[in-house]
């Protein structure tokens, strides 16, 4: 596949991702990402401790709190290496989200007990922003933090908390002013998953995991120095920690790996020269490199200090859609094989976990803003309709 980050300057760097992937992740860990079986939380935190012991931890974090100093371009391609050598993901809660906005908004206290913690993965957040009946309204949530002496009781339930199981930490917004416009009486705070009065419920998916929680909260004490900035400005922190997931939203990392894949998978299945499946290969890695110059351009203009603004929605609609119509592929060319327990002959570890991650990759399109709402941003702030 054509390659839009292998200018000169990008090889030595590229080389020096790959010498650092081969020497430090162990082959059990690898084989389970690259064939998309679901990982353990020693999984995640044996990558995440050599990650952190060389520094790579926290790419998008600037240098003087503990990010390698990488260029946004850098970035891409230490993605696009990564995936491409089946590391694990790191847990990105605590780096990508609630770390940038401890960074950004938090006290020097916060700052000093919980961005070095994220940074070794000794805490490992989960986020609390979703309720029953506030997901794409997000603003109508209607978990209710009360004043007491020295901070605040809250109640409410929170749902499809991603691997709250693994997670001693949690950051929520919660209503501490009802009576105002619902957006402004929103704040953020960070809650002990451990304190009195936070319990869990598993919830059970449709590919067999249970990657996601309910989370409840019953009048569980959170004192003042654990909320993020000032009280009922929680929105404007919820919409900053979203601008961090924006690099890489497109997911071409993932993408290109995934395209490799499947191809493997044609060939092993004797489909490499069917029609059909070629023409549609091929219109997948044209797609990709579309949104691999997409990304590009819209790194050049942030680097050149212009904001990025909704037209990322076009990157999170056709990256997902790109990703979910490969697993789609996947499964054709398996066919019965995709059944669990039915790999057969010719498929071995190829095909293991293809109906998993065609179930599981179903979250893409809803989950960081469905897809939908992705439009209706798009019609509304990029096409003026
Ligand atoms: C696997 C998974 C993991 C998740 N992890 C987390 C997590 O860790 N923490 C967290 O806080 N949340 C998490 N979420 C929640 C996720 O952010 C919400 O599911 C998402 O915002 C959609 O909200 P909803 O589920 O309430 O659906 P709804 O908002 O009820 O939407 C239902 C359908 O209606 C469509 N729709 C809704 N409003 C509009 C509109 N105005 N115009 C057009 N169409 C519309 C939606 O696109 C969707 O298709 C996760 C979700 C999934 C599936």
């Amino acid at each position: 596949m054509t390659d839009l980050l292998n200018a000169p300057e990008d090889s030595a760097f590229r080389a020096e991702i790959r010498a650092f992937v081969e020497a430090e992740l162990d082959p059990a860990t690898r084989a389970k990402v690259s064939r998309g079986s679901p990982l353990a939380r020693e999984d995640f935190l044996r990558w995440h401790r050599s990650m952190h012991r060389k520094g790579w931890v926290a790419p998008g974090w600037p240098a003087e709190h503990g990010g390698p100093g990488w260029t946004a371009r850098q970035r891409l391609i230490a993605d696009e290496e990564m995936f491409r050598l089946h590391t694990p993901p790191l847990p990105g809660f605590g780096l990508k989200m609630i770390g940038p906005i401890l960074i950004r908004f938090g006290s020097p206290e916060q700052q000093q007990r919980f961005l070095p913690r994220i940074l070794s993965c000794e805490d490992w957040w989960c986020q609390g922003f979703s309720e029953p009946g506030a997901g794409s309204d997000l603003a109508s949530l209607r978990s209710r933090a009360v004043r007491t002496d020295g901070g605040w009781l809250v109640s409410g339930s929170k749902t499809w908390t991603t691997y709250a199981q693994y997670a001693n930490w949690i950051f929520c917004l919660v209503r501490t002013d009802p009576e105002v416009k619902k957006q402004q009486g929103i704040s953020m705070m960070l809650i002990d998953m451990a304190a009195p009065g936070v319990s869990r419920r598993p919830i059970r998916l449709m590919d067999g995991t249970e990657e996601v929680n309910e989370i409840f909260l019953d009048n569980v004490f959170v004192p003042d120095d654990l909320v993020v900035g000032e009280i009922n400005k929680g929105w404007t922190y919820a919409k900053a920690l979203l601008e961090h997931e924006r690099l890489g939203i497109g997911g071409v990392g993932r993408s290109k790996h995934l395209l490799a894949r499947v191809r493997e998978m044609a060939e092993a299945a004797g489909l490499g020269d069917d029609p059909e499946i070629s023409a549609r290969l091929a219109a997948f890695e044209i797609d990709i490199m579309a949104i691999e110059a997409t990304t590009l351009r819209l790194l050049a203009a942030a680097e050149a200090g212009r904001t990025l603004g909704a037209e990322t929605s076009l990157l999170k609609v056709r990256g997902t859609e790109v990703q979910q119509g490969l697993t789609e592929l996947m499964l054709d060319i398996a066919g019965p094989a995709a059944l669990p327990g039915s790999a057969g002959d010719c498929a071995d570890a190829l095909f293991a976990n293809v109906a998993y991650q065609f179930l599981n990759w179903r979250k893409l399109s809803i989950y960081g803003g469905s897809n939908e709402i992705q439009r209706s941003i798009l019609a509304g702030q990029v096409l003026g309709l």
